[in-house]
């Protein structure tokens, strides 16, 4: 029997380099998957529909949620975020890891929700304010207002770090990955996702037995 796959939580201030560790955790293993969620704002140029998010209307958006097709929901920026709940659960059951790019509003919906035991929340810090910036200008997508709006924002977000089971600070991205790696692999031996274990303890006894 397999394992039911771990729902990875991450949070981090917009520019903590928490999209780029998500990618590097697929690519370690490529059976864990990211959850594409639906939202209302616009795609910026490069985005792909059904890739980084399902981009839907505001009226789309709210017949998701009155479908109650939604694990968690969120207004961030002005817009709603929010996480279908299907993908979700089916990878969940096959023993597959699912990662969720979620504000820390989202996060406490899941822990709160019916699939919290599978949950593993990791909150990924900045080294510096400055760094958080410059991220935030090189990825050059956004207006400076944009830029300024999301700046003052991550400070909010940042005030929900002690909410995580987990805080990495990414000052460099090798050892950021590693130990998330690390977060991930303890998580995967708790005894309790270890669902062969009763029957395993119990053949040791019956081999002690039958010395
Ligand atoms: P962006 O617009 O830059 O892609 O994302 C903005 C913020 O929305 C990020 O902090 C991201 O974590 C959050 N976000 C993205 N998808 C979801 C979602 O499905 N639910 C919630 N609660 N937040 C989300």
């Amino acid at each position: 029997m397999a394992r039911r796959g771990l729902l990875v939580i991450l949070s981090s201030p917009s520019g903590a380099g928490k999209s780029t560790l998500a990618r590097r955790l697929m690519a370690w293993d490529p059976s864990m998957s990211f959850s594409v969620s639906a939202t209302t704002r616009a795609p910026r140029p490069g985005e792909v529909d059904g890739r980084e998010y399902f981009f839907r209307t505001h009226d789309a958006f709210a017949k998701m949620v009155a479908d109650d097709e939604m694990l968690e929901h969120a207004e961030v920026f002005g817009n709603s975020y929010g996480t279908p709940r299907g993908p979700v659960a089916e990878r969940l059951a096959a023993g597959q890891d699912v990662i969720l790019d979620i504000d820390w509003q989202g996060g406490q919906q899941v822990k709160n929700s019916g699939l919290a035991r599978d949950v593993v929340s990791i909150f990924i810090l900045p080294p510096s304010i400055a760094a958080l910036e410059a991220r935030l200008r090189t990825r050059a997508q956004d207006s400076d207002e944009v830029i300024a709006g999301r700046m003052a924002k991550s400070l909010s977000e940042i005030s929900h770090w002690a909410e995580y089971d987990y805080v990495v600070i990414n000052r460099e991205l090798d050892a950021a990955e590693e130990e998330l790696r690390t977060i991930l692999r303890a998580e995967r031996m708790r005894r309790d996702r270890q669902p062969g274990l009763t029957d395993f303890v119990r053949t040791l006894n019956e081999e002690f037995e039958a010395r």
